[in-house]
């Protein structure tokens, strides 16, 4: 990657971030303190994408800075990589609150909120063209894998996502947060286990380039 191609993500990704500031196509952008576009690596093998802003994102701007993000950073550790390495997303960029004064607790973002938002989140994905995108819980699984997807019985698995990035799922950390005794390690087991698979792809070789492109390169009338 070159440091103009860099270069050139960062601007493509603040200008987005830009209109995502401006936009009010749902009541939560004019309910929320800010926006929560995202952060990270714009050269990012890894994308992570969770569900939507809390209180601590929404104050600060920035996604996974509460005690999930804390959790996340850990996950992300144990696989090798630090926050600063991947990408952090949500489906939805503004927060879900029950009402205006952020007083009642957060709620789920609705099929409406995530359908205007997803614009956004695909625009991050095709600059960015992760390695693999990880689905943080069942809404950011399903926003991949549709509806019918069941995060218990699917995590774990690999799906062909947007502009072609292979996309897994896994727990949300706020859901292990929840979690107690027994149950706890149980969920943390299984997670380790999606966060395996994502080391595994990582440390795969890349894919040959299509015939084509390879063919290009040596063909002195192609180009
Ligand atoms: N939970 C999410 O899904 N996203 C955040 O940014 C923080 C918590």
């Amino acid at each position: 990657m070159t440091l103009a191609e860099r270069a050139a993500r960062e601007k493509t990704l603040a200008a987005a971030a830009r209109v995502v500031e401006a936009c009010r196509l749902c009541t939560i952008g004019s309910t929320r303190t800010h926006s929560v576009f995202g952060e990270g690596d714009p050269c990012a093998q890894v994308m992570c994408v969770g569900e939507g802003p809390g209180e601590t994102e929404d104050r600060l701007g920035r996604p996974f800075v509460g005690r999930a993000g804390e959790l996340l950073e850990k996950m992300l550790l144990a696989i090798g990589l630090a926050r600063e390495d991947v990408y952090i997303a949500n489906t939805v960029k503004c927060r879900p609150t029950l009402d205006a004064g952020h007083r009642l607790a957060n709620r789920a973002p609705t099929p409406d909120e995530m359908k205007n938002c997803r614009r956004y989140l695909d625009e991050q994905i095709e600059v960015i063209r992760p390695r693999v995108i990880l689905a943080l819980g069942a809404p950011a699984a399903k926003s991949f894998m549709g509806e019918r997807f069941s995060i218990t019985k699917q995590r774990g698995q690999w799906y062909d996502g947007p502009f072609g990035v292979p996309v897994i799922a896994t727990f949300h950390p706020a859901y292990i947060l929840r979690q107690t005794g027994g149950a706890m390690t149980e969920v943390k087991k299984l997670v380790y286990a999606d966060l395996k698979a994502v080391r595994q792809r990582l440390d795969a070789p890349l894919p040959a380039p299509a015939p084509a492109e390879q063919q290009s390169l040596f063909d002195p009338l192609s180009s």
